[in-house]
């Protein structure tokens, strides 16, 4: 049996004049992998902003769950408490601590007490490989570790999609390793992933489906064999020559 976890439908995405996202369409399965590679300036950040509503869609439907968040008068907070999202930059709250980052949310949004919070995030923690960090001050943490604590906190709302736009790009070499493990174990671990990042590795071993995105729109989509392997369109095998 497969659920429909996410269905887009006609997306269209203009900033100005500029039309980012030419009739997007996509459904992802629940528990699917799906890996977004393509050029920068191809719309890869836009499309994942829309999915949970931090851009507007001039046109087309986005069905999440059932509801179309695309309509006007959707309630985003739902739409966020279920979707989590992991940037490039962490965008954690560098002034507070680890635990503090994590605990926010659950309590300002969903009523935790401090203790529930706080046992969460010690689990969580643990999860991301960094147990002894409940205490710590963002500051003294690598950037791998800030990463890995930025998925520790959008898993504490418990959503049942996570969203990665180049999760890894910012970071040193020795440290992208142990982020990648964290998204291959939740990725293993049944949750529903939309995955925008240039690791190749990453999107052969993890994805279930890889889509080629290029000048807003997809220009090809496939199994990881098929799109590393047996790239049909010129601009997809331009592409990977350039990156692998
Ligand atoms: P990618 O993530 O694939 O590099 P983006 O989605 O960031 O691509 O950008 C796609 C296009 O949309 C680019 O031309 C970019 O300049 C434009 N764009 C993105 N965000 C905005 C914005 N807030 N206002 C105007 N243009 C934007
Ligand atoms: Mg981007």
């Amino acid at each position: 049996m497969t659920e429909v976890k996410v269905q887009v439908t006609n997306l269209i995405k203009n900033f100005g004049n500029n039309q980012v996202l030419k009739d997007i369409n996509v459904t992802v399965q629940a528990n699917e992998v799906v890996v977004i590679i393509g050029p920068s300036g191809s719309g890869k950040s836009t499309f994942l902003r829309t999915l949970n509503r931090l851009e507007t869609p001039t046109s087309g439907s986005i069905v999440i769950d059932g509801v179309d968040i695309a309509e006007p008068h959707a309630n985003l907070n739902q739409v966020r408490e279920n979707i989590g999202m992991v940037f490039q930059h962490f965008n954690l709250f560098k002034n507070l601590s680890v635990a503090q980052n994590i605990m926010l949310a659950p309590q300002e949004l969903q009523n935790k007490s401090t203790e529930q919070a706080q046992e969460q995030a010690q689990h969580l923690l643990t999860t991301v490989g960094l147990a002894d960090k409940l205490n710590a001050s963002v500051q003294s943490l690598s950037g791998g570790q800030q990463q890995r604590v930025a998925i520790a906190r959008a898993l504490a709302m418990n959503p049942d999609i996570m969203l990665f736009d180049e999760p890894t790009s910012a970071l040193d070499p020795e440290m992208v390793g142990d982020v990648l493990a964290v998204m291959k174990k939740l990725a293993q671990q049944g949750m529903t992933m939309i995955v925008v990042t240039h690791e190749m590795g990453f999107a052969k071993e993890v994805a279930d489906r890889v889509l080629f995105f290029d000048q807003g729109q997809i220009l090809e989509e496939g199994t990881p064999t098929a799109i590393f392997d047996h790239p049909q369109n010129p601009r997809l095998q331009e592409f990977l020559d350039k990156v692998l």
